[in-house]
């Protein structure tokens, strides 16, 4: 499943070129545009689902399975011991900015708290 009109299904389908540092049969990863730490790294379902608010009990594993890739390549990318934040904006009071659900990997530097 795909939608046509949103920018991270092109990156999937390889219409648009973006940095991809990983992929699977669910998911792949790639270097975020526009990088708010030395690592930032967006990592997203192959097919389109729009945001949090549109998961449900079937895709359970999905999540899982987002998360797990996100912790293996914070390995990947050498930021594990140090830390690192994982996040998922959602609506537009979370930030959500593209509407296909993605998960933030940021590390690489001391992360402030609360975000802003
Ligand atoms: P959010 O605001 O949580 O929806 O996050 C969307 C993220 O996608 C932002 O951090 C953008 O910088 C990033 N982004 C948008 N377009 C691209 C692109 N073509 N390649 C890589 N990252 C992108």
């Amino acid at each position: 499943m795909s939608s046509i009109n949103c920018i991270f299904c092109r990156i999937v389908s390889g219409e648009i070129q973006a940095s991809i540092i990983y992929e699977d049969e669910l998911a792949i990863a790639f270097r975020d545009i526009n990088p708010q730490a030395p690592k930032h790294i967006l990592i997203i379902p192959r097919n389109h689902v729009d945001s949090m608010n549109k998961m449900s009990a079937e895709d359970k594993d999905l999540v899982g399975h987002l998360l797990i890739a996100a912790s293996s390549i914070a390995s990947q990318e050498g930021i594990a011991e140090t830390g690192y934040r994982t996040i998922i904006n959602t609506g537009e009071d979370g930030g959500q900015t593209v509407w296909h659900l993605h998960v933030h990997l940021l590390g690489g530097r001391s992360l402030g708290w609360p975000p802003g």
